[in-house]
């Protein structure tokens, strides 16, 4: 039996991402203006006194595992911080030029009007990570700990099966599972109200939504995975402030995919792509859908003469408002894309993730108003959602990435009357019509039944290294580290699985939908067949084999504190 430190907190934050940065900051300013309506009189409730709020996250820093394109919708942090810029918020450069183009195999038609979601003129593109590196010393300097190196492992329930707080996982334990000399056990972090914000499918948001059936009554969870690269490209090649979105090339029309160019200051950009992971073909590959796009001429042009800096992934909650769980339960509020905040049409997710952060806050104040932590006083977060500017953002767009599980054509049609009609058109559609990603992809037999010519889809992708890297190569440059002798993150809980089933039905999609190449099928010379290996050690923590696994039999947990990609300043 270990045993195990207990912190006791009143408000702890699973995750540093710019839902809970936000949600923390917001929490203490409500908390002094409650306090000081109570002084006036102007409220009959009690005064709260200091709250010890603490933040946890599992990266080595704040920042370290966030990735986002990003443009920034300015309008939650506006109203958490009316003087953002003047208080040094980095945001990198303001939008002054926005394009939607259509990819053909060669060719692009550039819409006329960028369509309005797309319309990012006056918003800011920036480091996410920065942003909430910047949030991080916001928080601190208002009194709230944040504790990095430090990710949730479990959550802690009492006998009731309310969430009293979270372990923290176990440090300096050898690869056979037996604990070295650096052992640290993880501390009991006790707390009356946890809120988790650990982004997409979450490793603590999946525990608790399948324990405390938070997704009763709603539709499947559906994730799309963005792959990032940074460049440094010569003067002239793209202007800073120009935002380009494209559809079209390099994916087919039943795939949801779409690509990023964004330029920031000192001639970077950032590129990236983003691809449905309710794709149907089990030979596609993200990773390579996202390099196959930089080889559109009117793509490697921009990115002629220029170099690759840092690289990264990042699954999307994509599913919106019909897939969002239930936002609290005794003792627990899931906030931002751990609770899919995203508006997948507009490929924004951080003014919702931040509002979202803040109408938590704001339920917890009314919490320690009542001194009521359970479900009964929690439920007004569900209340603040309903009559939020989000809840009219994400309503409108309600079955946007829905049709497009029915292909692109019907996606822009439906696109199109939702616009038109204000998001009513889409209400006569049928409710039921996301189909979770993993449910979705074809066996091979299926799919080649379906259709000869996607079977050559990267026939004529080469790596050059110059404008298209492999996976190791991209690797490299997220600054990946994971401590090598410590047990593999990535619990596969039936191997055989993938050495019978899922090599002849799917020729083991692992080997592809994994951007950092960490999943391999190697001969076993003594069994006489090929066996999964894992390279966890390459892992940039993007989710997606927990999500797009035909067979669900991968789970993600939390590798040891500090280990990941590194995405500072991307
Ligand atoms: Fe992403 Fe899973 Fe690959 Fe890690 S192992 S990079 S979480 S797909």
């Amino acid at each position: 039996m270990i045993e195990r430190e207990q912190l006791e907190l009143d408000v702890l934050f699973v995750g540093a991402g710019p839902a809970n940065l936000a949600a923390a900051l917001h929490l203490k300013n409500q908390i002094a203006e409650h306090n000081e309506r109570v002084e006036k009189g102007l409220h009959h409730g009690r005064k709260i006194e200091d709250l010890e709020i603490g933040i946890i996250e599992k990266g080595a820093a704040v920042g370290a595992h966030i990735l986002s394109g990003a443009v920034v919708d300015p309008i939650a942090l506006r109203e958490l911080m009316p003087d953002f810029l003047e208080q040094g918020c980095p945001m990198d450069t303001v939008v002054t030029d926005d394009a939607f183009w259509y990819l053909t195999d060669k060719g692009k038609i550039q819409s006329p009007v960028t369509p309005p979601p797309l319309r990012n003129h006056g918003k800011y593109i920036a480091s996410l990570s920065r942003i909430c590196e910047w949030l991080g010393e916001k928080c601190e300097e208002a009194g709230i700990n944040i504790f990095p190196e430090f990710p949730g492992a479990e959550m802690i329930y009492d006998e009731n099966e309310r969430v009293i707080g979270v372990r923290t996982g176990d440090k300096g334990i050898g690869k056979n599972n037996i604990p070295k000399g650096n052992f640290e056990a993880g501390v009991d972090i006790l707390a009356k109200v946890t809120v988790l914000g650990e982004g997409s499918r979450g490793s603590l948001t999946k525990q608790v939504t399948r324990r405390l059936n938070l997704l009763e009554d709603k539709e499947p969870q559906v994730f799309s995975l963005g792959v990032k690269e940074l460049w440094e490209v010569p003067e002239g090649n793209f202007d800073e402030g120009r935002v380009i979105h494209t559809l079209g090339f390099p994916s087919d029309t039943k795939t949801y995919g779409g690509g990023w160019i964004y330029g920031m200051k000192n001639n970077i950009i950032s590129i990236g792509y983003v691809t449905g992971l309710d794709y149907i073909d089990p030979m596609l590959d993200p990773h390579h859908e996202f390099q196959k796009f930089k080889t559109h001429p009117a793509v490697a042009e921009i990115l002629e003469g220029g170099k690759m800096l840092r690289y990264g992934a990042k699954s999307i909650n994509a599913g919106g408002y019909y897939t969002m769980p239930r936002l609290y339960a005794d003792g627990v509020l899931l906030v931002g894309d751990a609770a899919s905040f995203l508006n997948g049409q507009r490929i924004k997710g951080i003014h919702t993730a931040m509002k979202s952060g803040m109408l938590a806050a704001e339920t917890i104040v009314g919490a320690f108003d009542h001194q009521d932590f359970t479900s009964k006083t929690l439920r007004h977060f569900e209340e603040k959602f309903n009559s939020s500017w989000i809840y009219d953002e994400l309503y409108a767009v309600r079955n946007f990435h829905g049709s497009f599980q029915r292909g692109r054509w019907s996606a822009l049609i439906n696109t199109g009357l939702q616009y038109l009609t204000g998001g009513l058109a889409w209400g006569y559609m049928p409710k039921e019509h996301h189909i979770a990603g993993h449910e979705r992809m074809n066996t091979l037999v299926e799919y080649e039944n379906k259709n000869e010519a996607d079977k050559q889809r990267y026939d004529h992708l080469k790596f050059d290294k110059e404008l298209t890297f492999d996976k190791i190569t991209d690797v490299f440059h997220a600054g990946v580290s994971h401590d090598e002798d410590q047990p593999s993150h990535l619990h596969i809980l039936d191997t055989e699985i993938c050495a019978t089933r899922c090599a002849e039905e799917y020729a083991n999609p692992c080997q592809r939908f994994c951007p950092a190449a960490v999943y391999e099928m190697e001969q076993n010379d003594k069994t006489g067949r090929r066996e999964i290996k894992v390279n966890f050690s390459n892992c940039v923590h993007c989710k997606t084999c927990d999500i797009a696994d035909p067979y669900q039999i991968i789970n993600w947990v939390t590798p040891e504190g500090g280990g990941g990609p590194n995405y500072k300043g991307m």
